[in-house]
């Protein structure tokens, strides 16, 4: 039976073995998937228990994305463009790193075509992998807090993206011509609180779209504030189910079953 799974610290919360799971049944495949390490286990001895156990395949999550490229043989193209992984298979004794969650929230986003403006709030993991696999159709701005981190930040999406980092503060007088917002931020994660305002909602073009990365709660008080003042809401789940059925086809080479893996989100 091949092994699959899931590293990361922590992931007894992870909805990524139920959901590959339940793909792995509707495709009757001979193979599993389960949580692969244990809380505060260092990545060097995961991945050395992972090579001798010659796993097929694997996700990654935090914090791990960016600290596992030096223990793997070869980056795609994605995961290179981004420093970053979230996949890996194993072919032939060599561990290749991919990255699906850009391209599994692009595939999430409904009517593409009618969205120019993006604003993204955040710059971290996964702002990056949502701005590494744009469609060239959209124009995207990134916006964060002042942080310690801003400026690392800022050198990081100037070198990968020639993209300028502005300041939160910038976001609101840009509001009105937005015709995505995106919360990449982990704001809402684990308080029920929001990176924007209520207020700040009202600044916002009318018929934009509010995406919200959180996937632990469908309902955030960022996306809350959004249907308040009428605007079309997405939380994270819909990213969560594309970017797992992309790790599915990169494993298995087939098309994951998706209603199957929604039923378990
Ligand atoms: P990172 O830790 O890499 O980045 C976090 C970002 O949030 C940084 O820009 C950070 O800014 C910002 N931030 C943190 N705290 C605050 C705050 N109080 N106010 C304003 N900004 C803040 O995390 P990821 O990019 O990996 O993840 C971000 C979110 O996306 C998480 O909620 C994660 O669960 C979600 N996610 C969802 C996926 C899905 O499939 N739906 C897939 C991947 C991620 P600073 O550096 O200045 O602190």
């Amino acid at each position: 039976m091949d092994k699959y799974g899931l590293i990361g610290d922590p992931i007894t919360h992870s909805k990524s073995p139920r959901m590959q799971m339940a793909a792995i049944k509707s495709a009757k495949l001979n193979a599993t998937y389960q949580l692969l390490n244990d809380h505060g286990e260092k990545l060097s001895a995961i991945m050395a228990r992972l090579r001798k156990s010659n796993v097929a395949g694997f996700n990654v999550t935090t914090p791990f994305k960016q600290t596992i490229i030096p223990f793997l043989d070869e980056l795609d193209v994605t995961a290179a463009k981004i420093q970053a992984v979230n996949t890996v298979k194993n072919v032939d004794g060599k561990l290749i790193g991919f990255s699906t969650d850009g391209s599994g929230f692009w595939q999430s986003v409904p009517e593409i075509e009618k969205l120019i403006n993006v604003a993204i709030i955040g710059a971290g993991g996964a702002a990056k992998a949502i701005i590494g696999a744009a469609p060239l159709t959209v124009n995207i701005q990134v916006f964060n807090r002042e942080s310690p981190a801003f400026d690392e930040h800022k050198a990081q999406l100037a070198a990968l993206f020639g993209l300028e980092l502005q300041p939160l503060s910038q976001l609101l007088t840009q509001l009105e011509s937005v015709d995505l917002l995106i919360n990449a931020t982990s704001v809402g994660l684990h308080d029920n609180v929001s990176v924007l305002s209520e207020a700040d909602f009202e600044l916002l073009k009318a018929n934009a779209l509010v995406i919200d990365l959180v996937y632990r709660h469908a309902q955030t008080r960022f996306l809350e504030y959004a249907r308040k003042t009428e605007h079309q809401t997405m939380s994270g789940l819909p990213m969560l189910v594309m970017q797992g059925a992309h790790s599915f086809k990169i494993w298995h080479d087939k098309i994951a079953d998706i209603k199957s893996m929604e039923l378990y989100l």
